[in-house]
């Protein structure tokens, strides 16, 4: 009888014993938390820099200085941006045809000649400043890619440049339209230039809203995996982006991307 019991009380303990390892194994009980390897990364968004082609221009690139002084990267500090200017834009209609992209009938483009106040106001607000050819120039024209043309899209612009802002001390460069020929890159090369290409955000389609770049931004930069930043590329003559440029921006940060300072050697 005595051998009966302590058998029955064994085989109880065991049960409980098997109950709280099921338990265990099951996740029913609670177990303690286990903090992530130091680290990882997997759960920050992407990182994203700023950039501004085709000015400057007087009170659209002014809105947009101002708003880039309220916009703070992840530091806390107001953000710093690219500016690919222009050095002396046509603006006569029959000009602009023999230089801009036949597609391109807006027209109001920028020139560091015409508007050098601008431009050292984006130097001394810390900007950095590149060459976006002379004229905004459409490379796929015959007699804009010949080399010597090249050629003078870029020292042109280098002599105004020195003239209203002094000698640079980066040599960046962004083609018009992105496009890069064979003449360009090798002028580019040979010149000492970084290229510096980026994704546009669309605000020189026509007609686009401010939403519609919100979310072609945010898919973007959702889809960015690269181990350095994106540069964003606006234009600080288009609606969209000298009146909302805060509003944007804010919107990016918002969904937890992080805003840093143009910086060339980041690319
Ligand atoms: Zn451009």
């Amino acid at each position: 009888m005595k051998n009966t019991l302590t058998i029955k009380a064994t085989f109880k303990h065991s049960l409980w014993f098997i109950i709280l390892i099921a338990g265990l194994l099951s996740g029913c009980v609670t177990k303690p938390d286990i903090a992530p390897p130091l680290g990882e990364s997997t759960t920050k968004k992407a990182e994203f820099m700023l950039s501004f082609d085709d000015g400057p221009l007087p009170d659209t690139t002014g809105r947009v200085l101002d708003a880039l002084a309220t916009l703070k990267a992840i530091d806390g500090k107001p953000v710093k941006a690219g500016f690919f200017l222009l050095a002396d834009a046509p603006d006569k209609f029959w000009q602009q045809r023999l230089y801009y992209a036949p597609y391109e009938l807006w027209t109001d483009k920028g020139s560091i000649a015409k508007y050098p106040k601008v431009a050292q106001r984006i130097k001394q607000a810390g900007h950095f400043i590149g060459n976006h050819t002379t004229h905004h120039a459409w490379f796929h024209w015959p007699w804009l890619d010949a080399p010597e043309a090249v050629l003078a899209e870029f020292t042109e612009w280098e002599a105004i440049s020195k003239r209203v802002l002094g000698a640079p001390n980066t040599r960046l460069f962004r083609p018009p339209y992105f496009i890069l020929t064979q003449n360009g890159r090798e002028t580019a090369n040979r010149l000492g230039y970084q290229i510096v290409m980026g994704k546009s955000v669309g605000d020189a389609i026509p007609d686009i809203t401010v939403d519609e770049i919100k979310e072609k931004t945010q898919s973007i930069l959702a889809a960015w995996h690269k181990p350095y930043p994106c540069v964003l590329t606006f234009h600080d003559n288009r609606p969209a982006t000298y009146g909302h440029l805060s509003e944007i921006v804010s919107y990016l940060q918002q969904q937890g991307f992080r805003l840093v300072h143009f910086d060339p050697e980041r690319l």
